[in-house]
């Protein structure tokens, strides 16, 4: 590919942003495209600065990851109604220098879900109540899923669970809900502390459907457990490459080559494991 006058810049935006995949994910779409674009990551407390720059520099797109998520949101000149509702963007559409901001992270989880059971009248056990956590449990009521919110913070385990209209159990009383499918959010056990696990073996029954949204590693120790104990797994790839598409897809108007994408991103995670 050759960068020159008339390449198009995309990127990243968040604190920290060394572990994201994102860029290794949309150079390979670009790519596979035969668009002249690039997309890199910017490292960056100051939000707003951020935007300003967009602007000025005619940045065609950006993606918002921690903690700007919902900072972002009184910056922009539009937010989708998706978005709004949720209280996070995740993406931005710069058109013609209005910036225009989206959540892709709940369709994202629900077409990774959509694409290995129905959902309808299902029953859901949501671990977590962070950013992930509230754009799944949107997307997911709004499909008639039945939730409940279980956090290692009871604050903001009940909000959530009363934004969402339904029900909180603290962490260590898990495994009393029965769940067709349990959804884990947090951060824990994602690299380099991947022996780490907050969900009870007792929690997962057989033919239980058992995401979890940490892509690094793919097979997290949760999702070892939820195997050998007979569940459907679903990893969090599949998350991230679904609303990597529909970030694609808002930017460009283009299909994105989720195939192409999804190998870049696996190639890259045995690499940096590798490296370590
Ligand atoms: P967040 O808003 O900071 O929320 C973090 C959540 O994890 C909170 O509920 C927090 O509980 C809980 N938590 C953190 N450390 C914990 C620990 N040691 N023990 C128990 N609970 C703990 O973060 P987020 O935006 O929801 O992101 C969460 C994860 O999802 C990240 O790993 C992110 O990379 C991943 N993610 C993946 C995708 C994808 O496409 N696959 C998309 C979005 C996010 P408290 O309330 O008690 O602090």
């Amino acid at each position: 590919m050759i960068i020159d006058q008339n390449t198009t810049l995309y990127g990243v935006v968040g604190c920290p942003i060394h572990h994201s995949m994102s860029p290794t994910m949309h150079n390979a779409a670009f790519s596979t495209r035969g668009l002249n674009s690039v997309y890199l990551a910017f490292e960056t407390e100051d939000i707003d600065g951020c935007l300003k720059g967009m602007k000025a520099l005619g940045l065609k797109g950006m993606s918002v990851t921690l903690p700007h998520k919902s900072a972002v949101i009184p910056l922009l000149d539009e937010v989708d109604g998706l978005a709004k509702q949720i209280g996070a963007v995740n993406t931005i559409v710069n058109d013609e220098r209005r910036l225009i901001g989206y959540n892709t992270d709940a369709v994202g989880a629900l077409e990774a879900l959509e694409d290995k059971i129905e959902l309808s009248g299902k029953t859901c056990l949501i671990i977590g109540a962070g950013g992930a956590a509230r754009a799944i449990g949107f997307i997911l009521k709004e499909r008639g899923v039945h939730l409940t919110i279980s956090n290692r913070s009871t604050k903001r385990g009940e909000e959530l669970a009363g934004f969402l209209e339904c029900s909180f159990v603290p962490l260590k009383e898990m495994e009393v809900v029965q769940a067709d499918l349990l959804i884990q959010t947090t951060p824990v056990g994602m690299y380099p502390h991947d022996a780490q696990c907050i969900i009870s073996p007792n929690a997962l029954k057989e033919g239980m459907v058992v995401m979890d949204v940490i892509y690094n590693p793919l097979e997290t120790r949760l999702l070892r457990m939820a195997e050998d104990q007979g569940c459907l797994v679903i990893n969090g790839l599949d998350m991230l490459i679904h609303q990597g598409a529909e970030q694609f897809r808002l930017w460009t108007g283009i299909k994105a080559p989720v195939d192409n994408m999804t190998q870049a991103v696996k190639e890259a995670l045995k690499r940096n494991c590798n490296e370590i």
